[in-house]
């Protein structure tokens, strides 16, 4: 079996639909994921945002744009008049469903249940679009398998026996399913993270032991930078599942953070593939390790640093584990750590439990905070010891590097900068890193 997921721009206009109708219209078996069509799930992001502020007019103003969007999309796409009248009612059905929420007192709940619906609606509209077509398509609803338990896992035993069910309940050639959503362990809609269908189409690669799991997006693979901010950013053919976590991790948004977590284990290759060009060679990342030195920077916002400064500390064992046991008990892990002998810095991304982890740190230690903090991460094999990293450093001469974490293992390089920094960054370190030896195997 393969997996196939596609994203947002994939799915994000007709003629996309009809090129990933294409791709996947070749006689062999698969299940398909689809995110929301791009722009939907932001959509429902702000009209979740209006409705809890209080601004209905602003709800309804997103709503009534994103209907004349599916009508649009609905009238060119579905020409099959029975199915036309079929999708149109079950997309009113969606919007009145959404319209119901605006009065409603908000909980987390409303959030989780309206980001859901834009995976709803794209395989709605792309299974009876491949039905039209006369392709041989179920569509299996996420919610009756995918689900993830109190520590937000997903629960394997149970995604294995109820997608086992559904698909030896449902014959077809091609099903369909949505990506990002779920439910938790009350039974209640949740979802995988922004960017989370690509984390579900590799639990479900990893559940069914997929030959292959393939994320279809609108770029040619992973490239060695972040194509947003730099120009001339390379392809790279070959990734290994340990640079590919560490680039999703540190920011490259091509992938969700988690994606090869679940195929690593059993060695499911994961192939990144262009809708807009599928003889594109895209990037394989495999178990495989190819090539030395820097291959790919990636850069991850809204990280905080906190500085604790300590006489105490000179010379003080435990000390460490003190600090330690602080952001343990807060749940908060810590990304990045540098050390001198008075005073430990420290990087976190999730701040919610900030100002009790300082009051708790201020105890016995003079702390500092800085918010707006970015760490580039620079990866490849056997990058601490190959002749041609010393070169990244020329960035110190450029920019102020608040903390640099360097033989932590041997594939990772992290710089701490200010985020007001990074692109002028991830520029340079492009032209000192890449400009004369590129190494993309
Ligand atoms: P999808 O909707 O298909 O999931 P995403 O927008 O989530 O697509 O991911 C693809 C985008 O990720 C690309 O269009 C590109 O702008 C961005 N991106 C960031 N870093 C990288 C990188 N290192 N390689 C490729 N794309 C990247
Ligand atoms: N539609 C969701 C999002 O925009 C999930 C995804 O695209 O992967 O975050
Ligand atoms: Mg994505």
């Amino acid at each position: 079996m393969l997996v196939l997921k596609f994203g947002g721009t994939s799915v994000g206009s007709v003629e996309n639909m009809i090129n990933v109708k294409n791709i996947i219209n070749d006689g062999q078996k698969k299940v398909v994921v689809l995110s929301a069509m791009s722009g939907t799930t932001n959509a429902l992001v702000n009209i979740s945002e209006a409705i809890k502020t209080g601004q209905q007019d602003t709800a309804q103003t997103v709503i009534d744009q994103l209907k004349v969007h599916y009508a649009n999309t609905i009238n060119t796409l579905l020409t099959n008049k029975e199915i036309n009248a079929e999708v149109t009612a079950y997309v009113a059905s969606v919007f009145s469903g959404v319209e119901a929420q605006i009065n409603q007192p908000f909980t987390a709940l409303t959030y989780n249940t309206l980001v859901a619906q834009g995976e709803l609606l794209s395989t709605f509209i792309f299974s009876r679009f491949l039905m039209q077509e006369g392709i041989n398509a179920s569509l299996l609803p996420a919610l009756d398998f995918m689900r993830i338990d109190k520590t937000n896992e997903p629960d394997n035993f149970y995604i294995n026996q109820n997608l086992n069910r559904i698909l030896s309940e449902n014959s077809a050639d091609i099903y369909i399913t949505q990506g990002f959503i779920c439910r938790d362990a009350e039974g209640n809609i949740a979802n995988l993270q922004r960017g989370g269908s690509d984390y579900t189409a590799t639990i479900i690669g990893a559940v069914l032991r997929a030959e292959e799991v393939q994320i279809w997006t609108d770029i040619d693979g992973f490239h060695n930078n972040d194509p947003r901010f730099v120009e001339n950013t390379k392809a790279i053919s070959n990734l290994s599942f340990d640079e590919s976590a560490e680039l999703a991790y540190f920011g490259a948004k091509i992938l969700h953070p988690q994606t090869v977590m679940p195929v690593s284990a059993f060695d499911i290759p994961v192939r990144l593939k262009n809708t807009m060009s599928p003889n594109a060679h895209g990037t394989l990342i495999t178990n495989q390790v190819h090539g030395e030195g820097i291959k790919a920077i990636a850069a991850k916002d809204g990280i905080t640093a906190i500085k604790i400064k300590s006489a105490r500390m000179l010379l003080a064992h435990g000390f460490l584990k003190k600090v330690f046991e602080i952001f343990e008990r807060y749940e908060t892990s810590i990304d990045m750590i540098t050390t001198s002998e008075i005073a430990v810095s420290l990087t976190i991304d999730n701040t919610t439990a900030l100002n009790a982890i300082v009051n708790e740190l201020k105890t016995f230690a003079h702390v500092e905070v800085d918010d707006y903090m970015s760490i580039v991460c620079l990866v490849g094999n056997a990058i601490v010891y190959h002749p041609d990293t010393p070169n990244l450093f020329q960035i110190l001469q450029d920019v102020n590097v608040r903390m640099i974490s360097y033989g932590g293992s041997n594939n990772n390089i992290s710089l701490l900068i200010n985020t007001s920094d990074k692109v002028e960054t991830l520029k340079k370190l492009q032209r000192y890193v890449f400009e004369n030896n590129q190494i993309l195997v």
